[in-house]
């Protein structure tokens, strides 16, 4: 049963939350802005249909806060919820709310995010797909000293240990050797507990040089699924991502059809429904599957410019009970893109920079997509994440987009608060990383050295 939308509150911030909104503009579908004392004057508020202010500006008392999201969508009457990325997007229990107070979740439904939010579960769902996933401990640590040495003896060291309802980089901790492993699984519990109030923890190969690929995945409720290829997402810092780009470099036509035909399968299989990822380590031309995300993802935009699909609207059409347009040989990849994140943040230190931005001129041109709330005298609210926008560009080949990136960068101009521009730019200069395949702990390396 299609039935089509024409109105979405959007449950978030910043640039995601005006990427959404010109989703919407664009299928004639109205929007409400919801937003925190702090963020009166973020652009998509201005430019909604109708805006909310639902709390303070602690996101604990705003964008978490789920009964003053669902009453904003009652007073609005508007038909569903785009929770975008972080906030409750991940939250089966808002998923759920959500839907019991009769509106749209856009997104796949509460019990498979709930599935597939618990790391444990989705490896053990996955190896059942037939999916490959990282050498590990086969489920949850249990207490006993002995048997946990014994796991992590045959895994063969150093391991991992993680938390499995972890999220963001955080909730895990690498052991490189037997003397290190009871207080580290004892610290790892503890946080996991702490932070996300979940004590289940399991442990898993620490691959030493492995790549971050992930697949994009697509479905409708309707049981059908498509991939939209991978992006390498392997230059990190802090396990935080800070450029991507699609297609990864090296992965061939064959590996991406085989791959990505797994991760449709992993779909139907779930019930899967809307976008997806499928974030796999990889290393030595072989994948290993580490979590699922059931959401749009900060990186997506890559994906879009090499194949073509607008992944929001996708979303959007996948609620509205709309069949799938797109068959797999629709999709081809054509072209590279790749994506800067933009931080608020000294690009030495890494420490927040929020403020005002007294003077902003975006970069353009052919290939050159720029997502971000900022504009000149916007002030950078000290509240929420750092990042203030994504510079994107797209070219034929990678050399090119290389020289384009590097162009765009140049061509950004941020005045009043520090940005880690400068970082951005060193990477792209960097020859190991032109080259491609730098590995997830490059970065790391790269700034101990300097
Ligand atoms: P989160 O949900 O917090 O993002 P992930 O499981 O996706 O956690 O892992 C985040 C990052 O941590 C990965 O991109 C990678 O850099 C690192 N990591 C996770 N598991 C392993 C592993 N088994 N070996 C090496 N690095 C890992």
């Amino acid at each position: 049963m299609e039935k089509p939308l024409k109105k979405i509150l959007i449950a978030n911030r910043g640039e995601i939350a005006l990427r959404i909104m010109r989703c919407c503009r664009d299928l004639g579908i109205k929007t409400v802005a919801v937003y925190s004392t702090a963020d009166r004057d973020l652009k998509h508020v201005r430019l909604a249909d109708e805006a909310v202010c639902i709390g303070p500006p602690s996101s604990t008392q705003s964008y978490l806060n789920i009964p003053a999201i669902i009453s904003a969508a009652e007073i609005t009457q508007a038909e569903a919820i785009h929770p975008g990325y972080g906030f409750l997007a991940e939250n089966a229990d808002f998923a759920e709310r959500v839907e019991s107070s009769g509106f749209e979740f856009i997104g796949p439904k509460a019990e498979t995010i709930r599935l597939m939010g618990d790391k444990v579960s989705a490896i053990n769902e996955m190896r059942a797909a037939g999916v490959p996933c990282v050498p590990g401990s086969d489920g949850p640590l249990g207490d006993d000293d002995q048997q946990n040495f014994e796991i992590a003896k045959k895994i063969g060291y150093p391991i991992i240990i993680k938390a499995s309802g972890g999220g963001g980089g955080r909730g895990m901790r690498v052991v490189h050797e037997q003397g290190e492993l009871l207080q580290s699984i004892e610290m790892t519990r503890s946080e996991a507990q702490s932070t996300f109030g979940n004590p289940v923890i399991y442990m898993e190969k620490f691959l030493q040089t492995p790549r971050h690929v992930e697949f994009q995945v697509i479905a409708d409720k309707h049981g059908n699924a498509v991939h939209l290829g991978e992006r390498d997402c392997s230059m990190q810092r802090r396990h935080q991502k800070v450029v991507e780009e699609a297609p990864a470099p090296g992965v061939d036509e064959a590996t991406r059809a085989d791959m990505g035909k797994r991760c449709t399968d992993a779909c139907k299989r779930i019930g899967y429904r809307g976008a997806g990822t499928f974030e796999f380590l990889y290393e030595n031309g072989e994948f290993y599957f580490i979590e699922m995300n059931t959401r749009v993802q900060v990186e997506h935009p890559v994906t879009e410019m090499v194949t073509g699909v607008d992944i929001i609207k996708e979303q959007i059409f996948a609620a509205e009970g709309r069949v799938l347009r797109h068959k797999q040989s629709d999709i081809s990849i054509t072209g590279h893109a790749f994506e800067c994140r933009i931080n608020a943040e000294d690009p030495q230190t890494f420490m927040p920079s929020p403020g005002v931005i007294n003077q902003y001129h975006a970069p353009g041109g052919l290939g050159v997509r720029v997502d971000t709330h900022i504009y000149n005298g916007y002030r950078v609210p000290p509240h929420y994440d750092s990042m203030i926008g994504k510079l994107i560009v797209t070219a034929n080949f990678r050399e090119t987009a290389i020289a384009r990136m590097r162009g765009a960068l140049s061509e950004v101009f941020i005045d009043g608060i520090k940005t880690n521009i400068p970082l951005h730019m060193d990477i792209f200069s960097d020859e190991n990383f032109q080259a491609g395949g730098t590995d997830i702990h490059y970065l790391e390396r790269k700034l101990e050295d300097e």
